[in-house]
């Protein structure tokens, strides 16, 4: 099917501006550094950059999985630099961010090398901007506890892995990836240590029904986790997954208040809503401040 169009009112983009976006795009540059919201050409791009908050993205620019909705390009990565963590955490202090969050690409030539970098780069921000919060949006690491504990015995504020479907379209969506693997990833954490938050998002609008969104919910809330976000997919580009349908502010509101009474601790919902957006306040909701 064809894109639905057009495009409504609320998802009209807001344009980059002010001193931080700028410094932040410089900076990014001459420490050889991607940034997810540069590179997925998120909406919220202004609104974060200018309040401190940014997504860098480790490990390469090339990924060993094809997730239909993505827009990383695929292939065969080059060996993991292990200098980026210490680099991205100059970014972080020279800029003065007050959350970071830290994704990759998916390494499944070299799972333990990408979860101890993930280590790594929450010890350097540690070390370089000790008043930065941290959030770990991690790859699966095909299930690898070892991997996972790498992580979460790291301390991040936030461990968060995206859900980002609903089972039956895991094939199309997430061709690597498996349901319960998800799910186990996120009651794996908690276990490792309680007092990490976990998070997880979906994406509305790839063709699932509400009833499949709610059923997600409901496993995600049982497992343990603290923090959803739910945002509209947009179809990167003619090669990618087509969107079915753009979900209404209501709709939004709706499965936000079914999330919060089946336990979230903080629910972010929205056409605009991308797994970082707002994520300093998820932090502070779900540690009680
Ligand atoms: Fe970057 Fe995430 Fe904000 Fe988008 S929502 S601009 S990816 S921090
Ligand atoms: Fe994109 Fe992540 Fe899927 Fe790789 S694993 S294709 S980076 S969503």
């Amino acid at each position: 099917p064809r894109q639905p169009k057009p495009k409504p009112e609320w998802l009209k983009a807001r344009a980059p501006v002010g001193d931080n976006y700028h410094n932040l795009k410089k900076l990014a540059r001459s420490l050889n550094l991607h940034t997810v919201c540069e590179s997925a050409h998120c909406p919220n791009i202004g609104e974060c950059w200018n309040h401190k908050t940014a997504t860098f993205m480790m490990l390469g620019n090339l990924c060993t999985r094809r997730c239909g909705f993505c827009a990383v390009p695929k292939g065969r990565p080059e060996s993991i630099d292990f200098d980026e963590p210490r680099r991205v955490a100059e970014a972080v202090a020279q800029l003065g961010l007050k959350f970071a969050v830290i994704t990759s690409v998916n390494r499944d030539d070299d799972i333990q090398g990408g979860a101890r970098a993930f280590a790594m780069v929450i010890e350097e921000i540690r070390r370089q901007a000790p008043g930065c919060q941290v959030e770990v949006l991690i790859p699966d690491f095909q299930g690898n506890e070892e991997a996972i504990r790498t992580v979460v015995d790291a301390k991040p504020e936030i461990l968060n892995h995206n859900t980002e479907s609903v089972p039956r379209l895991y094939r199309a969506v997430r061709s690597g990836a498996r349901y319960e693997r998800t799910l186990r990833l996120l009651e794996f954490s908690k276990q490792v240590n309680p007092a990490v938050t976990t998070k997880t998002g979906v994406m509305v609008g790839l063709g699932e029904e509400m009833h499949e969104l709610l059923n997600v919910f409901r496993d995600l809330a049982a497992v343990g986790t603290d923090v959803l976000t739910i945002g509209q997919y947009l179809r990167p580009s003619k090669d990618h997954l087509p969107m079915t349908r753009y979900y209404t502010p209501e709709e939004f509101a709706f499965m936000k208040e079914e999330a919060l009474a089946m336990g979230f601790r903080h629910v972010e919902s929205g056409p605009l809503v991308r797994s970082s957006y707002h994520a300093h306040e998820q932090a502070d909701a779900a540690s009680g401040v």
